[in-house]
C-alpha cells in the first residue's frame, strides 16, 4: 500500500484528551464503574438564556463574514477591554470554531519558532508539529507553581538562533490548575527580546481569586489572545472560539483571515448571534457559582490526596490538578495511569503528554465528574462549600478520590 501521509502528520496520533474521553465512554458501556478524571469539559449547563437565543436564531442560514459577526467582534472587544484593561479592536478579532482551531491557523500561517513550558496543553506540540515550527521546551517546577521564571524565559530566547519566537502562556493552566504569579516579569523578558507570546485564556472566567491578570497588560504590542464560550460558559460542543491580535501586527490576522475562509469559511451562524448574547448578557452570578462550585471541589480533591506519597499544587484556577505520586515502580507516567485505571477505575492522563519525560509520575486529574446542573441547585454563597455538600453533589469525585489516595498509602 502506498503512504499516502505527510511525515509531519504521520508522526501524530489522535489528541490523548479526546481519546481518553472515549476511553472511558466505551468502559462504562461495558458496565465498568469508571471515575471520569481524564477529559476536560465543564460539568456546568449553558445558561438558559443563551440557550434561548441560540434557539431563536436557529433559523439563520446565511453564510456571515468570514472574519465573523461585526456585533459579536464588538462584545468581545469590550469584555476583553474590560477582563485585560486592553483594548483589542473588534477588527482585530476573529471568530474561530473553538480556539483550538485559531491556534492551529496561528501555527500553520507563522513563520518561526515556539516555546513551550512543561506543563503545556497537549495540542500546543501536535499542532506547532502540523503548521512545522520547531518546539524548545522549558520544564518548570511545583516550587515555581509550574510556570518557568523570567530567568529561565530569557535563557531560551538567548539560547536560540531564529528571532520569531511565540512563546505560549496558559494562566489558569491545564494541566496544573495554577496562576501564574510572575506575568510582569515574563512580559519584560519578552519586550526585551521582542518575543511574541500567546496568551491562552480559555480559563480566565474561572480564576478562583476572582482576580484575573492578563500578560497583555504588561505586554500589550506583543501578545495575542485567545479565547471562547467552551469553559466558563459550558459550551465545549459548541464550539466558538476568538482570536485577538495587537493593532500592529494586524497584518499576521489578514493571514489568519485568509486560512479560515479557505478551510472552514465562517462559524455557523445561529452560534454566533448567540455567542452576542453570551459576551454582552451579565452572567456573574453564573460565573461566579461555578467557580465557587470548582473550587470547593478542588480543595476538597487537594485536602484529601495531597499525602507524603502524593505532591500536589493547591488549586487556583480550571479545573485541573496535577498529583504527582512517588515511586519507582512504573517505567512510564502511561504506565502509572494503566495501572491505577486498572487497580481503581479512575481515570486520568499521564504527565508524559503534556511535556514532561514519561518517567516523571505526575499525572492530570480533572475534577468535573459530576452533575453540574444538579449542584448549580446547591445553596452557594461564594464560600468554599462543606464537604457534605461535595458529597452529596460530587459523589463520584468523592469516591474516586477515596479509592485513589487508598491506592496510592501501597505505593
Ligand atoms: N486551551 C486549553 C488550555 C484547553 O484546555 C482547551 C480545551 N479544549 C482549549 C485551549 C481549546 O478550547 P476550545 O477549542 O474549545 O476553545
Ligand atoms: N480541553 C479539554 C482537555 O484538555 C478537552 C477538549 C480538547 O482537547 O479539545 O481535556
Amino acid at each position: 500500500m502506498k503512504n499516502l501521509t505527510k511525515k509531519n502528520v504521520a508522526k501524530l496520533k489522535p489528541s490523548a484528551t479526546l481519546v481518553i474521553n472515549e476511553k472511558c465512554k466505551e468502559l462504562i458501556k461495558q458496565g465498568k464503574k469508571v471515575y471520569q478524571f481524564g477529559f476536560g469539559q465543564s460539568p456546568f449547563p449553558v445558561p438558559e438564556q443563551i440557550v434561548g437565543a441560540l434557539k431563536n436564531n436557529a433559523h439563520r442560514k446565511e453564510y456571515l463574514p468570514m472574519q465573523g459577526l461585526n456585533d459579536l467582534r464588538d462584545a468581545i472587544s469590550k469584555y476583553l477591554e474590560k477582563k485585560t484593561g486592553v483594548n483589542y479592536s473588534k477588527e482585530n478579532i476573529i471568530i474561530t470554531p473553538g480556539s483550538k482551531e485559531a491556534m492551529l491557523l496561528m501555527h500553520v500561517a507563522f513563520d518561526g519558532e515556539i516555546i513551550l513550558s512543561a506543563p503545556s496543553w497537549v495540542s500546543y506540540e501536535p499542532q506547532a508539529i502540523i503548521g512545522r515550527n520547531k518546539v524548545h521546551w522549558i520544564e518548570t517546577s511545583r516550587e515555581n507553581n509550574w510556570f518557568p521564571t523570567a530567568k529561565q524565559l530569557e535563557k531560551k530566547i538567548q539560547s536560540l538562533k531564529n528571532r520569531n519566537l511565540i512563546f505560549i502562556l496558559n494562566s489558569p493552566n491545564n494541566p496544573s490548575g495554577t496562576v501564574c504569579k510572575n506575568l510582569k516579569e515574563l512580559a519584560t523578558v519578552a519586550k526585551k527580546h521582542n518575543l511574541l507570546i500567546l496568551s491562552d485564556e480559555i480559563y480566565t472566567d474561572l480564576t478562583f481569586c476572582n482576580k484575573y491578570d492578563s500578560i497583555s497588560k504588561f505586554y500589550p504590542q506583543g501578545t495575542f489572545i485567545s479565547g471562547g464560550l467552551s469553559k466558563w460558559c459550558g459550551a465545549g460542543g459548541w464550539r466558538l472560539g476568538f482570536f485577538a491580535v495587537p493593532h500592529k501586527l494586524s497584518s499576521f490576522l489578514e493571514s489568519i483571515k485568509t486560512l479560515a475562509s479557505e478551510s472552514y469559511s465562517t462559524v455557523n451562524s445561529p452560534l454566533q448571534f448567540a455567542a452576542i448574547e453570551a459576551y454582552k448578557g451579565d452572567y456573574s452570578e453564573y460565573k461566579k457559582k461555578v467557580t465557587s462550585i470548582l473550587r470547593s471541589v478542588g480543595n476538597y480533591v487537594y485536602n484529601n490526596l495531597k499525602s507524603n506519597k502524593v505532591l500536589v499544587r493547591p488549586p487556583q484556577g480550571a479545573f485541573y490538578l496535577m498529583p504527582e505520586f512517588l515511586n519507582n515502580k512504573f517505567k512510564s507516567s502511561i504506565k502509572l495511569c494503566e495501572t491505577i485505571l486498572e487497580d481503581t477505575g479512575v481515570a486520568m492522563l499521564p504527565a508524559s503528554e503534556f511535556g514532561f519525560k514519561s518517567k516523571k509520575m505526575l499525572t492530570r486529574l480533572s475534577y468535573t465528574d459530576f452533575n453540574g446542573a444538579e449542584f448549580l441547585k446547591a445553596n452557594i454563597n461564594g464560600n468554599l462549600l462543606d464537604d457534605k455538600i461535595i458529597e452529596k453533589y460530587a459523589p463520584n469525585v468523592v469516591e474516586g478520590i477515596q479509592k485513589l489516595s487508598n491506592w496510592a498509602k501501597n505505593l
